[in-house]
């Protein structure tokens, strides 16, 4: 186990720095993966972690090029984006999709490639765009419901009208036959409006029940399916909200973004399902911290952010390093082989929101200090420095 106190804010990436300088300082400040944290950093060779990245995508190159050849698949952008999406596990539908059909029938063909891609757009209904649709039915319906409400208020005064006049002939002509008739007629009218204005009534209870359905399935394209998280698009939203009334109450605000250590290993040596529980296990450690003025998100794949309102950056990676020493300690069980998991780590950076231009560049700056705590050997939490404004 590490000692929690040696991962606290630890690095601050020099102010002013372009991303491309800070990456570069870390990789001549890079400490080996396997030595101690309190040793002192080893000044790596300019160039030598670069050639470890040229080296990795080289071979990921002839990877996707023995996968094409192996299935005898045309050499086309497509089969080329698919090959890359499953040897990497950039899209964790391609991914399953081509180790089912392997699993299946130990080959793909450009006929599947294409039909998959081809369902993966149709599939392609995004919480964005499903936000904008229900917004354009939500605005049909209100005017609708304006429009219900109106027709039954005229319906109504129409009634009223008649019923007065009704009044009005039954006093002044009662012997008349004419006029008689003229009022069971006119008393029928009245009868028949108010049916119509009971069907509209009952027209406008259902578009309120409508509006109500896709209040909730609002909610559910804001939520991830598989932690029951917030996902991406309702951080980002609450992202906005909260950084607005943090800057108005002048109190400090933070975020965190997490990131699973060697999660693909997870999934390559106890498979998906065991991973999808390890994620839900994880989400659930992480939301134990939040509260009305936390909130914790999936942001996609093992990715995970928070946002610390009333928090000092400081206080915030105190809190997400606690996070992370608790998962450190825990010793995981592979509930299908009954077999203990290698220990499940993260890595985070922290960001000071208000130090940045906006909420979006304070989660890269947060994104780019995880990207050192990666690089300088996983399971730690650092501290991103403050932008000058
Ligand atoms: P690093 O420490 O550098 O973050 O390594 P990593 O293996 O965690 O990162 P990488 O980006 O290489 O792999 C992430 C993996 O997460 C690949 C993908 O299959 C997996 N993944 C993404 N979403 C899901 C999911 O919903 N369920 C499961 N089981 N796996 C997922
Ligand atoms: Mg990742
Ligand atoms: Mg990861």
């Amino acid at each position: 186990m590490r000692d929690t106190a040696t991962h606290s804010p630890a690095i601050a990436v020099q102010a002013g720095l372009t991303d491309r300088i800070a990456r570069w300082a870390s990789r001549l400040g890079v400490k080996g993966e396997d030595e101690g944290e309190d040793a002192a950093p080893v000044r790596t060779p300019p160039g030598q972690t670069f050639s470890r990245e040229v080296d990795r995508r080289r071979q990921l190159y002839q990877d996707i090029g023995s996968f094409l050849f192996a299935h005898d698949l045309d050499l086309t952008p497509l089969n080329f984006g698919v090959a890359h999406d499953y040897l990497t596990g950039n899209d964790h539908g391609i991914e399953k999709a081509v180790a089912a059909v392997l699993a299946e029938r130990g080959k793909i063909t450009n006929g599947w490639v294409e039909s998959v891609a081809a369902s993966a757009t149709n599939k392609d209904v995004t919480p964005e765009s499903l936000h904008e649709m229900l917004e354009k039915v939500e605005e049909n319906l209100s005017q609708f419901t304006g429009l219900v409400d109106e027709s039954r208020n005229s319906a109504k005064d129409y009634g009223v009208a008649l019923q007065e006049q009704v009044r009005d002939l039954s006093d002044e002509a009662k012997a008349e036959p004419v006029l008689a008739k003229l009022i069971s007629l006119t008393r029928s009218m009245v009868e028949k409006t108010r049916l119509v204005e009971n069907q509209m009534r009952d027209s406008a209870k259902q578009t309120r029940a409508l509006q109500q359905s896709l209040e909730s399935a609002r909610r559910a394209a804001e939520q991830d399916h598989l932690t029951g998280l917030p996902n991406r698009r309702a951080f980002e939203t609450t992202l906005a909200a909260e950084t607005l009334a943090a800057q108005a109450a002048n109190e400090p605000i933070s975020v965190a973004f997490c990131d699973i250590d060697h999660f693909k290993v997870v999934n390559d040596t106890h498979g998906h399902e065991t991973g999808d529980r390890v994620l839900k296990f994880v989400s659930g450690l992480l939301a134990k911290v939040s509260n009305d003025k936390c909130h914790v998100a999936r942001h996609g794949g093992e990715e995970f952010v928070m946002l610390f309102r009333g928090k000092t950056a400081a206080e915030a990676c105190a809190m997400v390093d606690a996070a992370r020493a608790d998962l450190a300690t825990r010793s995981l069980v592979n509930r299908s082989t009954g077999t203990r998991m290698e220990r499940v780590t993260f890595s985070a950076g922290v960001a000071n929101v208000l130090a940045y231009e906006d909420p979006r560049a304070a989660l890269k700056a947060a994104d780019r200090a995880l990207y050192l705590a990666k690089e300088h050997g996983r399971n730690r939490v650092y501290l991103a420095a403050e932008a000058p404004l």
